[in-house]
């Protein structure tokens, strides 16, 4: 977990907005940014966004319901959000923890995420889902 990026504190609730500012997310993050990561699968290669992990009880909408676009695909599992209006990635309901929401580090206000330093990249290409167990 990261409890302070560059200046910026984590805040126990903390802002996320996308770029437009139509929508914004109010995040309950009182163990900072837990399991920031990066992932190679077909979409997150395409978007580049650091996510982390909250519960889903720990995302609220302050605004935005109305523009937030849900996006899904393959086994239609994870619902990804973004922003209709100006295209940004907010958060999406992970589909191999779906009690969990992944968000975008890069929306939380006052974070940059180049300050965070090295981030793991998980192995979306062979999504945990996929794997046969022995
Ligand atoms: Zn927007």
């Amino acid at each position: 977990m990261i409890k302070q990026v560059g200046n910026t504190v984590i805040r126990p609730l903390h802002r996320s907005t996308c770029h437009c500012g139509a929508v914004e997310l109010e995040l309950s993050l009182p163990d900072g940014i837990v399991d920031p990561r990066r992932c190679d699968c077909s979409i997150c290669r395409r978007k580049g966004a650091i996510a982390a992990s909250v519960p889903l009880a720990g995302l609220r909408i302050v605004k935005g319901a109305d523009v937030l676009k849900e996006y899904r695909f393959n086994t239609m599992a994870a619902r990804h959000f973004f922003c209709s209006v100006c295209g940004i990635y907010t958060h999406h309901q992970r589909r191999s923890n779906p009690d969990q929401y992944g968000y975008n580090v890069g929306c939380l206000e006052g974070v940059n995420p180049f300050e965070l330093g090295e981030i793991p990249t998980n192995d979306g290409v062979n999504h945990p889902a996929d794997r046969k167990l022995p």
